[in-house]
């Protein structure tokens, strides 16, 4: 016998997709753990409840940085036990790449459990490195430079070099080469950064970002420009601070085959490379480490057939293989693995806020009498007579006396409130099809679409644009679980709508073993009571790629640690309010708040308002400013921050 729970855990596939993390509890409620393994956990229903006391409401983004630790170990351990299984000479590091989510509190907690493996940082732009200089690295770990570089990127590189740090600047074109050697030129003193190559890999790399690698990619040099830059740096005596190739073939890899055939290629690369007399040490294998967010083991977009200790393995032992044969020492590995690192530590949790009818059930029973059209008594008698032996002959039927009502009302022929009847009826003759459809061994796809037609759509607190954009440009599935009553089974199907007014602020794709699921089950609404989902594995990307649809902001966001005695709400940073959201469109406080005044004050002089009218109906308005854009949980209202603690 399986129990409710057991039952619940394989309906939303928690053990697939959860890498050890997330499990439910015997009250029915969604729990994290800090790693795989540990017996300690937070109940995600009690955390909600608790910030609901301190005044924040769904949506809220959960960040548990110790998630972040749990995959920096293990990462490092499958690493570490490939390099001992097949005595690899060289080392391994990561540097973790900051467009994936630079947001500190994660990146800190990512160098704290990084020292001690010298785990460093790679960025791809100003901004980043600007951050990136200023936080504490361990002596040998390394900042690597990727993207593409103007003068003022490079003299900030050379900062970095200047102050100690092992920063590397990765050549993506050859006009870089030209600012690294005239700033180097000028500047002598201090630390010099080491120089690295990306190549133009002939291998591409499987899955959604296959365009990535490949003769026809965006970045890196081909084999002539490479030549080129080892030509130049000979020229000008600096061949020396070329230590590093690299290459990344994308993010999402799905395949491990390509992933092999790309070290392969490499290796050879690199090999051939250091017997041109090159002092390269340091082979940077690029990011893509794939999430399984649907748990399937899969080559699906969604998904990778391979773990981390099969990626470490095939690593290893390619670029073993290949420098052995070439009779060169083995290179420092270094990986960029940033989407591995940073997708678990984040889940977005909310409440279902309403039910969005197609059928409008318990309105008014509806009664059939002799002056109806004969459109609309027909489907009644379909109602009344429909079974399990007629149901897909009525179906058809049915369907097409609801052409007809549409037609003859388009005529003017029959009334709204005859057409609202034959409506009801319809959707009526629908369920009892779909019903007995189900019962049938095997559901035709007429039946399957119909389930999808029927299927509950639950009005959802959050904006996919902001918080699963993935999901909507690239049909990137999350899990998506209750976090309680998961001791219940669920009863309805349904699929999400965001509060976003875009018809593409949906989710109607879901994560399965097998498959994709067009509809998820979910519990019954029940009035009163808050319904809350989570989104989950949302921590890489997501943040970063949201936008302002809307102008929907960032939700509130709370760091939770999960100690023995369960969880410590250790920070937590309001979301986005009314006013900085319009104030992001231009729209200036004083001008807003100016604006309504003068059409207060315009009504006060034409008599329509009293002047204490027209005072409240200000203040009313300026209050508003600081309340969340998001809607308000069951109706309570959303408490402005000046009137809270944080
Ligand atoms: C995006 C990117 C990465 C990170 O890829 P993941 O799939 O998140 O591991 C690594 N290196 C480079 C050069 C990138 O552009």
């Amino acid at each position: 016998m399986t129990t409710a729970i057991e039952q619940t855990l394989e309906t939303y596939g928690i053990e697939n997709w959860g890498a050890g993390y997330f499990d439910v509890n015997r009250k029915g409620n969604l729990i994290v753990r800090p790693a795989e393994g540990d017996s300690r956990s937070a109940d995600l229903k009690e955390i909600m409840d608790d910030l609901a006391r301190r005044g924040i409401g769904a949506p809220v983004l959960l960040r548990f940085p110790q998630l972040v630790a749990a995959q920096v170990r293990k990462l490092q351990r499958a690493f570490s036990r490939s390099i001992r299984e097949f005595e690899y000479q060289g080392s391994h590091m990561c540097v973790y790449p900051m467009k994936v989510n630079q947001q500190r509190s994660l990146v800190e907690e990512y160098l704290r459990e990084g020292s001690r493996y010298d785990f460093g940082l790679e960025a791809g732009s100003k901004a980043e490195l600007y951050a990136a200089l200023a936080l504490e690295q361990t002596a040998d770990s390394l900042l690597v430079l990727n993207g593409f570089k103007d003068e003022e990127f490079i003299e900030l590189a050379f900062a970095g070099a200047r102050v100690g740090k092992r920063v590397v600047i990765v050549i993506e074109k050859l006009s870089e080469l030209d600012h690294v050697l005239n700033i180097a030129e000028r500047n002598e003193s201090g630390g010099i950064p080491i120089l690295g190559m990306r190549v133009k890999l002939y291998s591409k790399g499987s899955g959604r970002w296959e365009k990535s690698g490949g003769e026809a990619a965006k970045f890196g040099l081909t084999t002539t420009e490479m030549l080129e830059v080892i030509r130049r740096l000979e020229q000008a005596d600096r061949i020396d601070m070329l230590r590093l190739l690299h290459f990344h073939i994308g993010s999402q890899l799905t395949d491990i085959k390509r992933i092999k055939n790309a070290m392969k290629e490499a290796a050879r690369v690199y090999a051939k490379v250091y017997q041109m007399k090159v002092p390269i040490d340091l082979l940077d294998v690029g990011g893509g480490m794939a999430v399984d967010y649907d748990g399937s083991k899969t080559a699906f977009d969604s998904s990778a057939n391979y773990s981390a200790q099969e990626f470490a393995n095939d690593v290893i032992y390619t670029i073993k293989q290949v420098c052995d044969d070439e009779n060169v020492p083995h290179p420092t590995i270094i990986q960029e693995s940033g989407r591995f690192l940073a997708a678990y530590h984040a889940l977005l949790i909310t409440n279902v806020q309403d039910e969005i009818e197609t059928v409008v059930e318990d309105i008014t029973p509806i009664e059939i009498d002799d002056d109806d059209p004969q459109v609309v008594t027909e489907l009644g008698e379909l109602r009344e007579s429909i079974t399990v032996k007629n149901y897909r002959e009525y179906y058809h039927d049915a369907l097409e006396h609801r052409e007809e009502l549409f037609t003859l009302f388009n005529l003017g022929l029959v009334s709204l409130e005859d057409r609202a009847k034959g409506e009801v009826l319809f959707w009526d003759v629908c369920e009892h099809a779909d019903k007995y459809a189900q019962q049938a061994k095997y559901v035709s796809e007429e039946f399957d679409d119909l389930r999808r037609l029927l299927c509950a759509k639950y009005l959802t607190n959050f904006s996919v644009f902001r918080s699963v954009p993935d999901h909507w440009a690239l049909d990137q599935l999350f899990p998506i679980v209750p976090i309680h009553y998961l001791n219940k089974p669920p009863t309805e199907y349904a699929t999400l709508c965001d509060i976003t007014c875009d018809s593409d602020g949906v989710i109607d794709k879901f994560v399965d073993l097998h498959d994709v699921k067009q509809v998820l089950e979910l519990h019954a609404l029940v009035p009163g009571e808050t319904y809350y989902l989570a989104f989950l594995l949302v921590g890489a990307y997501q943040e970063v790629m949201g936008n302002n649809h809307n102008l929907f902001g960032m939700p509130h966001e709370a760091h939770i640690y999960i100690d023995d005695e369960g969880y410590l709400i250790k920070k937590v940073i309001r979301g986005t309010t009314v006013g900085e959201a319009t104030e992001r469109a231009r729209y200036e406080r004083s001008l807003l708040h100016d604006g309504f005044r003068r059409l207060i004050n315009q009504r006060v002089k034409d008599g329509e308002l009293s002047e204490a009218e027209g005072a409240e109906l200000a203040q009313f308005y300026e209050s508003r400013y600081d309340a969340y854009t998001y809607l308000s949980v069951n109706g309570a209202k959303t408490r402005s921050r000046r009137h809270t603690d944080y």
